[in-house]
C-alpha cells in the first residue's frame, strides 16, 4: 500500500548521549571544587546514565513495584517486586558509586565526585536516586556506633546485593529512614512510635511510618520514643537468625510520580532494633543523614532541570516551525537562554555546597557554610524545578505531553524533592533559627558573598540588599522572601566565582528579583549564542 505521507520535521532520537561531554558546567564544577582527580569515574558514569541507564529507566519507571504481603500459603512475606531493569539500574548505579564513592574512597573530593555521580544518575532514573542516596547519607550516623562497622563497611563495598538475607551474608547493603508518621512529618517530636530497652542492650520498637520509602532495604535509620525520648535506632530488616523483623508493610503510597521507587506505609510489631546516640538526641542524631539527603535533593533538581533542558534544546535545534528551526526563532532563543542560565545556576550552586561538605571534616567555615546553603539551596533550586520543566515540556510542544518524550516523567517527578526531607516552609525556617543560633552560619555566606563582590553591578546592588537582611532577619511570615533573595545571590556569587561566561546575564536578569516568574524574558542584548553554545549537545 502507498504511504499516505512522508514522516518529516521530527528530530532524531535524543539518546544515546554522553551526558558528562556534553556538560561543560559540570566538568568545570568537578574540577573546581575540588573533585579533579576522580574525573574519569564521572566520565564513564555520565557516559552510561546517558545510554544504558535511560534506556533501562522507562520500563523500571513504567512497571510500577508491586507489594506481596504474603506468598501463596499465607505466610506473611512483606516484599516488594520491581521490574528487572530496576535492579540493573540500582546494579549499576552503585558499582558506579553514586551511593559509596565517599566512604570507598575518603579522600578530599570524593564528597564532590559523588555529588556530580548523583547530579548525573537523576537525570537517567531518578526514582532509584531515593534509595541510592538514603544509603549514601546513612553512613556518617551508622559510623557513630562501632558495633555498626559491618553496614558502613557494605555500603562503601559499592556491590547490589538485592538478596532478602541477614546482612552478614550479604555483600552490599542498602538503607532507608523512617521518621514521618501520620500525626506530623516536619514535627517528628510528635513521633508516637515507642522504643523499649531490653535486658541485651537492644530495643524493641512499637508504632508505624506513614511514609517509608525503598522498603526493601536492608536496614533503616528511624527515630522513636525511648524512655530518654525521641531517639535514632538501625532496624534491620532480616534478623541474624535470617526471620523478617517485626515490620509490615501496609500498603504502598500511590504517588503522582516517582513510580519506580516504592514508598511504604509501614507498621513496627516488637521490631528489634540497635540505638544510636545517646536516649533522646534522635533529631540530633540523624540530622547528618538529612543534611546529605538535602543535598541529593538539590542535586537532584538540578539535574532534572538540565535533562529537561537538554531535551527542549534537541528538539529545537532538528525542528522547524514558520521557516527556520525553532531554536534560530528569536523568541524560543530567548527562552531557551533563560532555560540554560537557570539550570546552570542550580548546578553552580549545589555543587559549592557539594564542595563544602567536602571540606567540612578540615575547614570550620566551610562547615558552617554547607548548614545553612543547603537549606537555602534546597528551598530554592527544588522549588524552581516544577516551573522550569513545564518550561522546557513546551519547547517541545504537543511532543512534549507525551510519555515517549521523558518530559511527563521529569514532570511528575518536579515537586517532589520540594515536599520531602523538610518542604519549602521548614527550610526557611531553618535558615532564619540558623542564622539567629548559629552565628558562624550567617558570617560564612557572607564571606563567600562578599569574595564575588566587585565584578559586577548588579550583584554589588544585591550584595548590599543581602547584607541589610542578614544584619536584620525577618519574621517568620516573610522568611520565603528573603531566602529567595538569599538564594539568587548565592547563585550568583557561585557563577561568579566559578568565573562561568552566564555569570553576568544571571545577574543583571535575577540580582533584583526574579521579574514576572517565567522564562524568555532576558533582555535585548543578552547574548543568545554563548549561552547556547555552551548549553552543548548536537
Ligand atoms: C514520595 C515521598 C517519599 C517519602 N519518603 C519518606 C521516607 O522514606 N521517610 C520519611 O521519613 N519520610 C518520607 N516522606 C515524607 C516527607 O518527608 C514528609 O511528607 C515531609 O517531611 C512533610 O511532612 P508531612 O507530610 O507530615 O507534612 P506536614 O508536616 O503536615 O507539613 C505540611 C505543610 O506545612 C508546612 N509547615 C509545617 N510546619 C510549619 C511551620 N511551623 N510554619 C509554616 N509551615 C509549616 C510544611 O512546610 C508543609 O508544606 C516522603 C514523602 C514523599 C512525598
Amino acid at each position: 500500500m502507498d504511504a499516505t505521507h512522508v514522516v518529516e520535521n521530527q528530530p532524531p532520537e535524543f539518546a544515546p548521549r554522553d551526558l558528562w561531554r556534553d556538560d561543560a558546567a559540570l566538568r568545570e564544577a568537578l574540577a573546581r571544587e575540588g573533585g579533579g582527580a576522580f574525573s574519569d569515574v564521572v566520565a564513564r558514569y555520565g557516559a552510561l546514565a546517558g545510554g544504558e541507564l535511560l534506556a533501562l529507566s522507562f520500563d523500571a519507571h513504567r512497571d510500577r513495584p508491586r507489594l506481596r504481603t504474603h506468598d501463596r500459603h499465607g505466610h506473611r512475606i512483606d516484599t516488594v517486586e520491581f521490574h528487572p531493569h530496576y535492579h540493573q539500574v540500582m546494579d549499576a548505579a552503585i558499582a558506579g558509586g553514586v551511593a559509596g564513592l565517599s566512604w570507598a574512597r575518603p579522600e578530599p573530593g570524593a564528597h564532590v565526585a559523588r555529588a556530580a555521580l548523583s547530579y548525573l544518575h537523576y537525570q537517567a532514573e531518578p526514582g532509584t536516586s531515593c534509595p541510592l542516596t538514603m544509603t549514601h547519607a546513612a553512613v556518617p550516623v551508622l559510623a557513630r556506633e562501632p558495633s555498626l562497622r559491618e553496614w558502613v563497611a557494605k555500603v562503601a563495598a559499592c556491590r547490589y546485593d538485592p538478596r532478602d538475607v541477614p546482612v552478614a551474608g550479604k555483600h552490599g547493603v542498602t538503607l532507608g529512614m523512617g521518621m514521618t508518621e501520620k500525626q506530623g512529618g516536619s514535627d517528628v517530636r510528635a513521633n508516637t512510635t515507642t522504643a523499649t530497652p531490653q535486658a541485651d542492650g537492644g530495643y524493641v520498637l512499637r508504632g508505624h511510618k506513614w511514609f517509608f520509602s525503598a522498603p526493601m532495604s536492608d536496614g533503616f535509620l528511624v527515630l522513636a520514643q525511648a524512655p530518654g525520648g525521641l531517639t535514632c535506632f538501625l532496624l534491620p530488616r532480616r534478623l541474624p537468625d535470617g526471620t523478617l523483623n517485626g515490620f509490615r508493610l501496609m500498603r504502598l503510597k500511590d504517588k503522582l510520580g516517582d513510580w519506580s521507587n516504592a514508598s511504604s506505609e509501614i507498621e513496627f510489631d516488637a521490631a528489634r532494633a540497635h540505638r544510636i546516640g545517646e536516649e533522646g538526641r534522635g533529631v540530633a542524631t540523624i540530622i547528618q543523614m538529612v543534611m546529605l539527603t538535602r543535598l541529593d535533593c538539590m542535586l537532584g533538581s538540578a539535574g532534572l532541570m538540565r535533562m529537561a533542558f537538554a531535551q527542549a534544546l534537541h528538539h529545537c535545534r532538528h525542528r522547524r516551525a514558520f521557516g527556520r528551526r525553532l531554536v534560530e526563532q528569536p523568541l524560543m532563543r530567548n527562552v531557551l537562554a533563560d532555560l540554560a542560565i537557570e539550570a546552570e545556576a542550580a548546578l553552580a550552586l549545589s555543587m559549592r555546597v557539594a564542595g563544602a561538605v567536602d571540606a567540612a571534616p578540615r575547614d570550620a567555615a566551610q562547615a558552617a557554610f554547607a548548614r545553612i546553603a543547603t537549606a537555602i539551596g534546597k528551598f530554592w533550586i527544588c522549588k524552581r524545578a516544577p516551573g522550569f520543566v513545564n518550561e522546557a515540556q513546551e519547547c517541545l510542544g504537543g511532543a512534549g505531553y507525551v510519555e515517549e518524550s521523558l518530559l511527563p516523567r521529569l514532570y511528575r517527578q518536579a515537586p517532589l524533592n520540594s515536599i520531602w526531607e523538610g518542604s519549602g516552609n521548614i527550610q526557611c525556617l531553618d535558615v532564619l533559627r540558623a542564622l539567629a543560633r548559629e552565628p558562624e552560619t550567617g558570617a560564612a555566606l557572607l564571606s563567600f558573598l562578599d569574595s564575588a563582590g566587585g565584578r559586577d553591578d548588579a550583584y554589588d546592588a544585591g550584595l548590599e540588599r543581602v547584607r541589610r537582611l542578614l544584619a536584620t532577619p525577618p519574621g517568620e511570615a516573610h522568611a520565603r522572601s528573603a531566602v529567595a533573595a538569599l538564594a539568587v545571590q548565592l547563585q550568583a556569587a557561585a557563577l561568579l566565582s566559578a568565573g562561568s561566561p552566564l555569570a553576568d546575564v544571571f545577574c543583571r536578569s535575577r540580582s533584583g528579583g526574579i521579574g514576572p516568574g517565567v522564562y524568555g524574558v532576558l533582555a535585548p542584548e543578552v547574548d543568545f549564542d554563548l549561552v547556547l553554545e555552551r548549553a552543548g549537545g548536537g
